[in-house]
C-alpha cells in the first residue's frame, strides 16, 4: 500500500491533543480549570463506549469532567432541570449532551436547552446560524476535525471544488458551512441528487459522510483529489466484524493524492476537537467573566 497518500487521523488528533494539554495547563496556571459535562440517557452500548473514551480524553488533557448517567426511563423534565442546572454552574464550561436520546426525549428540545456558549457540539441553532454567518462560534466536533485534516494536507483550500456527500445536521451541513468559510466552492449532494457520481467526480476535495459502506469507489472520484472518508460502517466479513468507511479504499487509492484510512482517520479528531471546544468555550467565558468585572469597576469607580 502507498502510505504516502495516507491522512494520518491518529496522529493529527495526538497533535490537538497535546496542544489541548499544553492550554489547560497554562489556564490552570492562570486560575481557570477547564470542566467538561457529559450526560448520558439510556444503556445504548455505543453511547457508553463513546462517553467512556470522552472522560478518559478529558482527564488525559487535564480537564475535569463530571459524569451524568441517567436511566432510559428519565423523564425529558428531569433531563432540562440537570442541563439548567449546569448552565448556572460557572465551574462548568461544557455540556456534552450523548446522542441518540430515548424516543420520549425532544432531541431539539434538550439540545437547545444547552447554553450556547457551552455547547461543546455546536448544536444548537445559535451556534448553527453563527457558523452560516461566518462568524467564530463553537462548531461540531467531526467537521471540525474534518478541515484539520484537509488543512494539514492541502494547506491554503481557498478556490477548491469541495463536493460534501450527505446533509445531515451534524456532519454535511456543518461540513459544507466550514468549506465555504474557507472560501471553497461547495457542492452538497444528497440522496436526491441527479447523477451524485459526475457531481463527485468534479472535486478536488471529497468529504464523505453517507452511512453506506464502500458506496464511493474509483468512478466517483476525480485523480488527485483528496479524499476525507466520515463514514464508520460495521459490516460482516466472511464472518468476521469490521469497521469500513463510506469510501472503498482499495479502490479510491490508486485515483487519490490523500484519504483519510477508517478506522483512524476522522474518527479521534472527533474527541480531539471536543476537547478543543471545552477549552475554547472556558477561555470565552473567563473572558466574558473579566470584562464583566471590568464592566462593574467602571461604573463604580
Ligand atoms: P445521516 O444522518 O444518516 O446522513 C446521511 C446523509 O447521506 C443524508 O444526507 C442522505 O441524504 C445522504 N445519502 C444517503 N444515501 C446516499 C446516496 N446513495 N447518495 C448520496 N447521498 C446519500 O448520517 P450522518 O450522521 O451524517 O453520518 C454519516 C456517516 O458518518 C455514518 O457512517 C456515521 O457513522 C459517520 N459518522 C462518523 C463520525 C466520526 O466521528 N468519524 C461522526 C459522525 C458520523 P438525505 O438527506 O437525502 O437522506
Amino acid at each position: 500500500m502507498n502510505t504516502s497518500k495516507l491522512i494520518d487521523g491518529k496522529a493529527a488528533a495526538a497533535r490537538v491533543l497535546a496542544q489541548v494539554k499544553a492550554d489547560v495547563q497554562a489556564l490552570k496556571q492562570a486560575g481557570v480549570e477547564p470542566a467538561l459535562a457529559v450526560i448520558l440517557v439510556g444503556q445504548d452500548p455505543a453511547s457508553q463506549v463513546y462517553v467512556r473514551n470522552k472522560i478518559l480524553r478529558a482527564e488525559e488533557a487535564g480537564i475535569r469532567s463530571l459524569e451524568y448517567r441517567l436511566s432510559a426511563d428519565t423523564s425529558q423534565a428531569l433531563l432540562l432541570n440537570l442541563i439548567g442546572e449546569l448552565n448556572e454552574d460557572a465551574s462548568v464550561n461544557g455540556i456534552l449532551l450523548q446522542l441518540p436520546l430515548p424516543a420520549h426525549i425532544e432531541e431539539t428540545r434538550a439540545l437547545q436547552a444547552i447554553a450556547p456558549g457551552k455547547d461543546v457540539d455546536g448544536f444548537h441553532s445559535e451556534n448553527v446560524g453563527g457558523l452560516s454567518q461566518g462568524r467564530d462560534v463553537l462548531t461540531p466536533c467531526t467537521p471540525s476535525g474534518c478541515m484539520q485534516l484537509l488543512q494539514d494536507a492541502c494547506g491554503d483550500l481557498s478556490g477548491k471544488h469541495a463536493v460534501v456527500i450527505g446533509r445531515s445536521n451534524i456532519v454535511g451541513k456543518p461540513m459544507a458551512a466550514l468549506l465555504l468559510k474557507a472560501h471553497c466552492s461547495v457542492t452538497v449532494v444528497h440522496s436526491r441528487s441527479v447523477d451524485a457520481k459526475a457531481l463527485c467526480r468534479q472535486a478536488d476535495i471529497v468529504v464523505a459522510a453517507v452511512g453506506r459502506p464502500r458506496l464511493i469507489d474509483a468512478g466517483w472520484l476525480k485523480p488527485g483529489a483528496v479524499v476525507i472518508d466520515v463514514g464508520i460502517n460495521r459490516i460482516d466479513d466472511d464472518g468476521r466484524s469490521r469497521l469500513v468507511g463510506d469510501v472503498d479504499f482499495d479502490s479510491a487509492l490508486p485515483q487519490v493524492s490523500a484519504i483519510t484510512p477508517v478506522p483512524g482517520g476522522v474518527g479521534p479528531m472527533t474527541i480531539a476537537f471536543l476537547m478543543k471546544n471545552t477549552v475554547t468555550a472556558a477561555v470565552q467565558q473567563a473572558h466574558a467573566q473579566r470584562s464583566h468585572l471590568e464592566a462593574l469597576c467602571h461604573s463604580i469607580y
